[in-house]
Formats: structure tokens, sequence, C-alpha cells
């Protein structure tokens, strides 16, 4: 019977009454602290794949492998769901349910790369800008960060990692008082805190303010930039008046900005905004003397792009059948 039951990993070994206490705790910290493994995967058109990973505890999280030419991208998990609850993000929409262990995180790029037989002697990005918020889970993402860039571990090097947040100040001041750590990137998304705020509840607590002086004190390194995410929703974030606006905030530090065209999602309530808006809009930054990129996201077509991952009909307590 044992042998059947382990093969099931997502058993809860800590809810079995007929076995002694200890034992059964022992069971549940292995298997909480198995690594993910890939259960499902799903090409994109544009050459991506969307990883589905399941853990020790039958959770599952989300990763997406972005192949370039010289390079691959790998988008990683940092929570099961998220407590932000940005009304624009399918992630946010599930509520938080548990921080990933560092293993965790480190095992998504161990089995992305392996899975695609990632050559060793070609780069690796990593961008946090998966499920979760990076740095809601700081001490469990900065242990992982340390393995993937010891060269002992993965010896990735720091400057291709970056942690993406909604706007965690304490996490932000945290991050820059570190030695060794990895580039910063925030989710701006709103101009003005009454916008701001709509979308993105955390900018009650740290708002715009708040935020600017945190990324002016962030020490950088000779040459770095933080990137300023901005999410463009038709019609309420993607004026030009937020383009002027986000450019002013943006002039208060080295950045570069990163316009991110809203990926639909069933039942946000939110549309993709106009081509010819996202172009009015980057040339209106670019004329600010920013430097500004377009992400046309990745993996769309499965799901995989920014904000469309979310792991459907997790219950809280998966039952022994
Ligand atoms: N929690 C972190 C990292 C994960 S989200 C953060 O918020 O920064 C990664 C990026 O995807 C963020 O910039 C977020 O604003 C963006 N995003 C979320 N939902 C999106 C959607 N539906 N379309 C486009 N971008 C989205
Ligand atoms: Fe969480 Fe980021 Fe989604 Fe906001 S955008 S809910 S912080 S994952």
């Amino acid at each position: 019977m044992f042998a059947g039951l382990m093969r099931q990993r997502w058993i809860r070994w800590d809810q079995f009454s007929t076995l002694a206490k200890p034992l059964r705790a022992r069971l549940q910290a292995e298997v909480d602290l198995s690594w993910p493994a890939i259960i499902q995967s799903q090409g994109s058109s544009d050459g991506s794949t969307k990883h589905i990973f399941e853990m020790g505890d039958g959770r599952q999280i989300e990763g997406v492998h972005m192949p370039y030419d010289d390079r691959v991208t790998l988008c990683l998990s940092s929570q099961v769901g998220c407590a932000m609850g940005c009304t624009f993000c399918a992630t946010g929409q599930m509520g938080i349910i548990r921080n990933l262990s560092s293993a965790e995180i480190v095992g998504q790029v161990v089995a992305m790369l392996n899975h695609h037989a990632h050559p060793l002697d070609r780069p690796v990005n990593l961008v946090f800008m998966g499920m979760g918020e990076p740095l809601h889970n700081f001490d469990h993402l900065m242990a992982a960060f340390e393995v993937l860039t010891d060269a002992e571990g993965l010896a990735i090097p720091p400057r291709r990692i970056t942690v993406s947040t909604s706007g965690l100040v304490a996490g932000i001041q945290r991050m820059g008082s570190l030695a060794r750590r990895p580039r910063l990137a925030l989710s701006l998304n709103g101009t003005t805190d009454e916008h701001r705020s709509r979308i993105m509840p955390v900018n009650r607590v740290w708002g715009l303010e708040a935020l600017a002086e945190a990324l002016g004190r962030f020490p950088l390194q000779s040459g770095e930039r933080i990137t300023l995410e901005y999410v463009m929703l038709k019609g309420v974030t993607d004026s030009l008046e937020d383009a002027r606006r986000l450019a002013a905030f943006a002039r208060r530090f080295p950045s570069k900005v990163n316009l991110i065209p809203f990926n639909a999602h069933e039942g946000s309530g939110y549309e993709p905004p106009e081509e010819s808006r996202i172009v009015a809009f980057c040339r209106c930054l670019s004329e600010a003397g920013l430097p500004v990129s377009v992400r046309r996201s990745r993996g769309q077509d499965v799901g995989g792009a920014c904000g469309q991952l979310v792991r459907e009909g997790q219950s809280r307590h998966p039952k022994i059948p």
C-alpha cells in the first residue's frame, strides 16, 4: 500500500491519522521539500513554452521558457497566488496560497533548463515576473538567489536576474542594502495615487512619492537602471497625460521604461490599448529622453503571458482519494 501512496506526491502525510505523529511529520517534511516537477508543457507559436509545475504538496505554479537567438529568459514564480490583489492580474485574483521555498524557486530553473537540454555555454536570464510578489517572500527569494548565482550552484551572474515588484518599499530598501543583489524592476502601472490605488491596492500603503524616494536612494552600479514596467489598460492608464506623468516620475532616478500592453484574460473587465495609442505613448516617452521598449508578451496564445498565470481549481487542502 505504501509504495502506491508514495507515488502520489501531493498526499498530506500530516493528516494520515493511522501513522505515528513524528513519522507523519517527517514524511510530510520530505514531500514539502521536494522539488517542483513539470507536469504539463505548452509550446506557443512564438517559440516560448509555458510549464506547469507540481510541488510536493500538490500545489501548482507556472514558469515560462523564452528562447532568443543567443540566450534564454526564464520567467519564474515566487509564490502560489499573490496577496497584492492588483485588479488587472489573473494571479492577483487567486489570492495568496503560500510562499515558495527557496528549493522550489531554484527547482523551476533546473527543471526548465533540463527539459530544454539547455547548452551550458548559453546565457540564462531570470525574471521574477511569474506568479507572486517576490519581495513578499524576501528570505526565500534571496536564499534562492545565492544558490542561483554561486559558482558552486548555477553560476548565473546577478546582473542577469531581475526581480519585479509591485512596490513594497520595505523590501526595496532591504534589497538595496545587500552587497550582492538582483536587478530591480518596479510595476508602476499608474501615474497618480488615485489611479494607481484603484488598480494596485498596495499603493494605499506605499504611494508614488514613497516609491520615488525609495528608488532615488536605491544604490545602483554604474550603468545600471531601474526598469519601470507600465501595463497599458485601454481608457484607464493609456492617456498621453499618463505618459507625461510617467516621464516625470522616471526622470527622478536612472531608469528605463517597459510598456506592457494589457494581456486579456477572462472576467478582468479591462481591454488592451489601441495600437496607435501604444505608438503615441511610446513616442511621448522617448521624446522626453527616456529609454523605452514595448513588451510584446510571449506565450499569449497558451495563457503564459504577463498576468495570465493562474492555476484554476486548486483546492486549499488536496484530499486523499
Ligand atoms: N508581482 C510582481 C511580479 C509579477 S507580475 C509585480 O507585480 O511586479 C509581472 C508583471 O506583469 C508586472 O509588471 C505586472 O504589472 C504585469 N501584469 C500583470 N497582469 C498583467 C496583464 N494582464 N497584462 C499585462 N501585464 C500584466
Ligand atoms: Fe501580484 Fe504582481 Fe499580479 Fe499584482 S501584478 S497581483 S503584485 S503578481
